[in-house]
């Protein structure tokens, strides 16, 4: 493990939630909002409302923002994040997870939830000096964002399409290649 528990969680959950707003958008209803917050284990306040739909998917452009940092930037919107939300850092322990971090009551707007939440777990990848395990899809044509907790620090697509779509994409340049070896009019 790279992080502590809740804070893989929280940087999951938050890549997760951005990269639902890349094509395919795959948060984009109620519903959608309702299978995110079970997919993720959320716990607490889930209003279930336009309302908080869209407070949540304001965050995506923020989040990203704080996901894609440099180490400085992500430090300033860190601070700043956790100032605004008034995050008081408790240690909680609700089942089936043993001593955590909320810094804001689990009453709280989903929305903001999520947010400080992202802003805790920022805390460590700073101070670890590990954002490098943040970064943009490797694939041209997509800017899902990566989160790659490997040993070997090994992935370099956001999604199984991404790296399904460029290994093919290697192989058949291969295959061009041996073609046009082969060929006498090449
Ligand atoms: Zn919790
Ligand atoms: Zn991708």
């Amino acid at each position: 493990m790279v992080f502590t528990h809740d804070t893989e969680e929280s940087l999951q959950a938050a890549v997760v939630l951005v990269n639902a707003g890349e094509p395919p958008v795959t948060i984009e209803t109620v519903a959608d909002l309702d299978a995110f917050f079970a997919g993720q284990g959320y716990t607490g306040r889930h209003d279930s409302t336009q309302a908080e739909l869209e407070e949540v998917l304001a965050l995506q452009p923020r989040l990203r923002e704080l996901l894609t940092a440099d180490r400085d930037a992500a430090v300033a919107l860190v601070n700043d994040m956790l100032a605004t939300a008034g995050a008081v850092p408790q240690l909680v322990r609700h089942p089936p997870t043993d001593w955590h971090i909320h810094a804001v009551p689990s009453d709280a707007p989903l929305a903001t939830r999520i947010l400080v939440e992202t802003a805790m777990a920022m805390i460590d990848v700073i101070r670890d000096d590990e954002l490098s395990r943040l970064a943009v899809c490797a694939d041209d044509d997509c800017a899902g964002i990566v989160l790659d907790l490997s040993r070997n620090r090994s992935r370099r697509y956001c999604s199984t399409t991404c790296s399904n779509r460029n290994a093919q994409a290697a192989h058949r340049a291969r295959r061009a290649d041996q073609a046009s070896a082969a060929s006498p009019t090449a």
